[in-house]
């Protein structure tokens, strides 16, 4: 049985844990850089960059989940955790692991409609659409060759990306029944894509 590690410094990481557990994966929260041996899977949810990335320094998992990322780990995150993964962030100070080569923008819905749901095509997981949730989300402003991007909204703007093992979501799939998404990042997990 595979174990997931997800990081439970701040943010809706009781959902994710919630449901790998629906999808019959041992799941279990990280604070510690200790905790993060035996995994083969990390997710970093959704939350506040800003808190969580202060938060990954103070409690010195910045540098170990950079090192496993860079070693090829895969790595799924959402929202908050998709502006920790990119490599370049427009709106933030701290620190990120710089791991994806995509650039972000975060909050990049604005203050207007910083919240809203919508059915994404999502080729990697086939149909029905994803209803995806987007809370105060961010975009991807550009995305490297290495850097396969997963989903669009109707506009063109890149919500979903995949690089390698990691995988990076702009929206809260542990906010919906909706399974599909993480069941691909443990397609990924088991070397199955
Ligand atoms: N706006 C948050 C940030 O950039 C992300 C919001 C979220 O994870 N729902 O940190």
């Amino acid at each position: 049985m595979k174990k997931i590690g997800v990081l439970a410094l701040q943010g809706a990481f009781v959902e994710h844990i919630a449901l790998l557990n629906h999808l019959k994966v041992e799941a279990v929260p990280i604070r510690l850089p200790q905790e993060l041996r035996g995994l083969d899977g990390l997710i970093i949810p959704g939350g506040e960059s800003t808190t969580i990335a202060r938060l990954m320094k103070e409690y010195d998992l910045m540098a170990p989940v950079r090192e496993l990322a860079l070693d090829g780990f895969p790595i799924m995150g959402t929202c908050a955790g998709m502006v920790l993964l990119a490599k370049n962030v427009s709106g933030i100070n701290s620190e990120t692991l710089e791991a994806m080569d995509i650039g972000v923008k975060r909050n990049a819905f604005g203050r207007q409609v910083d919240s809203f749901e919508t059915d994404l095509e999502i080729p990697a997981i086939g149909e029905p659409h994803f209803h995806a949730v987007f809370i105060r989300a961010p975009h991807i402003e550009q995305a490297g060759d290495g850097v396969e991007v997963l989903a669009q909204l109707p506009n063109g703007v890149g919500v979903a990306a995949r690089q390698g093992k990691m995988v990076a979501l702009a929206f809260h799939p542990e906010l919906t029944s909706d399974l599909r998404l993480h069941a691909y990042f443990m397609s990924i997990v088991h070397g199955e894509r």
